[in-house]
C-alpha cells in the first residue's frame, strides 16, 4: 500500500497547528519537532569533532561519523568516503566546479541545460567566463534547450553539444520550475559515449546531477544512476536549514583538489612547511568546523521520514539501524504517491480556471511535486501577495530558473508556484486552487500587477 495517515503525520509539525497552507515546499520543507527536540537532546554532550580527547567529544564524533554512513546509505553510495557535507546544493556544485577547476584544458567545455537552477549554472559560466581566462586558459559552457511546450529536456540537443571535449555535463534531476525530470540514464549514456579523456585514462564525460528536487521525492541510487557527482539539500527534506550534500565518486573525490584548505583536512602529522598531505576521504573535503549538529540531525531526518510514513512502527529515528535498499524505496515511493496525487489534484484543478496557465508537462506522473503558472492580466508578484492574503503560501518570481523563463519568453521572467510536501493534504490542494479561483474570478484590478 502506497497510502499513509497524512493527518497523523502532521501531528509531528508545529506549523500543522498554525492553518498555514504550506505550498512553497520547492523552496525549504518544514522541520518535524522531533528534529528540534533532538537538536536539543544533544547539547549535554555538545563538543567539536575530531578536535578533543572528552567523553564529549567521541561521542560526538561517533554520531557525526554515523551520520556520513546513513546519508551514503540513502544513497546506495560504497560508504562515508563519497559523502561531502556542506551547507547546500549550492555549496555541493561550487564544490565540483573548484575541485575540478585545475582539470580543465585549454578547449575544454562543460555542458549544461536551460532547465537549471543558477546554482547548476552561475557557476559554470563563471568559471568558463570569470576565472580560468584569467590563468590564460578557454573553456567554453553549452546550454541544452528543452521542448518549451513539454518541458522535456531535448537530449539531441544535448547529445549535439556534448563530444569529446565536454569534460562534464551538469544536468538538474529535476526542474525547479517545470517539474520535469530529464531521463538521467539518456544523459548518462550521451557522457559514455563522449570520448573526452579524463586524467585516470577514462573516455567519457563526468556526470553532475542537482538533485535539489530529486532526491526528497525518490529514492536515489547512486550506483545506478552511475552519477559521478550529486547535489541536494537538506532544508528540502524536512531538516533544518544548513546542511547540503554532495555524492562524489570515492576516485574522484581521492584524486581532485580539495575545495576548502584548513584544519582537519589535512592527515595527523601531515603539515610541514614544505609539504602538506591530506587527510583521507570523506574528510579531506571538510575543513574547519563542520555543522555538527545539523548534519546528525539531517542523517536523523531520513530515518525519521522512514517512520513517519511507515505504515507501522519502524523505529529507526535516533538509531544507527542500517536502513535496507527495500525499506528506503517503499518509503520514498509512499512519499513520491502522495505527492504525486496532490499535484494531480492541483492540476486538474487549475486547468478549469479561465486565463490560468501551467508551464511545464501534462501529467503529474512527468513532474516533481510542483506546478507553477501564470494567470493572464496578473503579475506573479501581486498573485502570490494575493494568495498569502487567502492563507495560502506561494512563491513567485524566477525561481533561480531564470534561463527556463527566459527561454519560455516570459517578461519578466517569472512564475508563480504551489509545491507539495509529504505533509500536504487534499484539503491544502484544494484551499489553493480555490483561492486562485476566487481571485482569477474577480479580477482584481489586473492591470495593478
Ligand atoms: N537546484 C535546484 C533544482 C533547486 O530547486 C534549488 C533550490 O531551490 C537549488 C539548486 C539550490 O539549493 P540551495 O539554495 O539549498 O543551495
Amino acid at each position: 500500500m502506497n497510502t499513509f495517515d497524512v493527518q497523523r503525520l502532521r501531528w509531528h509539525f508545529d506549523f500543522a497547528r498554525t492553518g498555514r497552507v504550506v505550498t512553497n515546499n520547492a523552496a525549504s520543507t518544514q522541520p518535524p519537532r522531533e528534529l528540534v527536540e533532538l537538536y536539543r537532546s544533544l547539547i549535554p554532550w555538545y563538543e567539536n569533532v575530531h578536535r578533543g580527547q572528552s567523553a564529549a567529544s567521541r561521542y560526538t564524533t561517533e554520531l557525526f561519523e554515523l551520520a556520513y554512513d546513513t546519508i551514503a546509505g540513502w544513497l546506495n553510495a560504497p560508504g562515508r568516503g563519497s559523502i561531502v557535507t556542506c551547507r547546500n546544493t549550492t555549496e555541493a556544485i561550487n564544490t565540483v566546479m573548484y575541485s575540478l577547476l585545475t582539470e580543465f584544458r585549454d578547449g575544454d567545455n562543460v555542458v549544461t541545460t536551460a532547465l537549471e537552477h543558477n546554482s547548476n549554472f552561475v557557476p559554470w559560466y563563471a568559471m568558463c567566463r570569470e576565472i580560468l581566462p584569467r590563468f590564460g586558459r578557454h573553456v567554453e559552457y553549452r546550454v541544452a534547450r528543452f521542448d518549451p511546450v513539454t518541458g522535456q529536456l531535448d537530449l539531441e540537443h544535448l547529445a549535439s553539444l556534448v563530444d569529446a571535449r565536454t569534460k562534464l555535463v551538469a544536468c538538474t534531476g529535476a526542474s525547479n520550475f517545470l517539474g520535469t525530470r530529464p531521463d538521467l540514464a539518456a544523459v548518462r549514456r550521451i557522457t559514455l559515449a563522449s570520448g573526452y579523456r579524463q586524467p585516470d585514462g577514462d573516455h567519457r564525460s563526468l556526470l553532475l546531477v542537482d538533485g535539489a528536487q530529486l532526491v526528497p521525492t525518490a529514492a536515489i541510487d547512486v550506483r545506478a544512476l552511475g552519477v559521478d557527482y550529486l547535489a541536494f539539500s537538506f532544508h528540502k527534506l524536512m531538516a533544518p536549514f544548513g546542511v547540503g550534500v554532495l555524492y562524489g565518486r570515492e576516485e574522484l573525490l581521492n584524486t581532485t583538489r580539495p575545495f576548502l584548505y584548513g584544519g582537519d583536512m589535512v592527515a595527523e602529522q601531515g603539515v610541514t612547511a614544505e609539504h602538506v598531505r591530506y587527510n583521507r576521504l570523506p574528510w579531506k573535503y571538510a575543513a574547519g568546523t563542520p555543522n555538527i549538529l545539523g548534519v546528525i540531525v539531517s542523517a536523523q531526518a531520513l530515518r525519521l521520514l522512514v517512520d513517519l510514513v511507515a505504515p507501522e512502527p519502524a523505529g529507526y529515528f535516533g538509531t544507527g539501524r542500517p536502513l535496507g535498499r527495500a525499506t528506503i524505496e517503499r518509503a520514498m515511493d509512499r512519499v513520491a504517491a502522495h505527492t504525486r496525487a496532490l499535484t494531480g489534484r492541483a492540476l486538474d484543478a487549475v486547468r478549469e480556471i479561465d486565463g490560468l496557465k501551467v508551464f511545464g508537462p501534462e501529467s503529474a506522473a512527468d513532474r516533481a511535486p510542483l506546478i507553477s503558472f501564470g494567470l493572464s492580466g496578473w503579475s506573479p508578484m501581486r498573485l502570490a501577495e494575493e494568495l498569502d492574503r487567502r492563507g495560502v503560501e506561494s512563491r513567485a518570481g524566477c525561481h533561480c530558473a531564470t534561463l527556463a523563463h527566459r527561454a519560455l519568453g516570459l517578461d519578466p521572467p517569472a512564475s508563480c508556484r504551489l509545491s507539495f510536501a509529504v505533509y500536504n493534504t487534499a484539503g491544502d490542494v484544494d484551499r489553493a486552487t480555490g483561492a486562485l479561483r476566487e481571485i482569477a474570478a474577480r479580477r482584481l484590478s489586473p492591470a495593478a500587477g
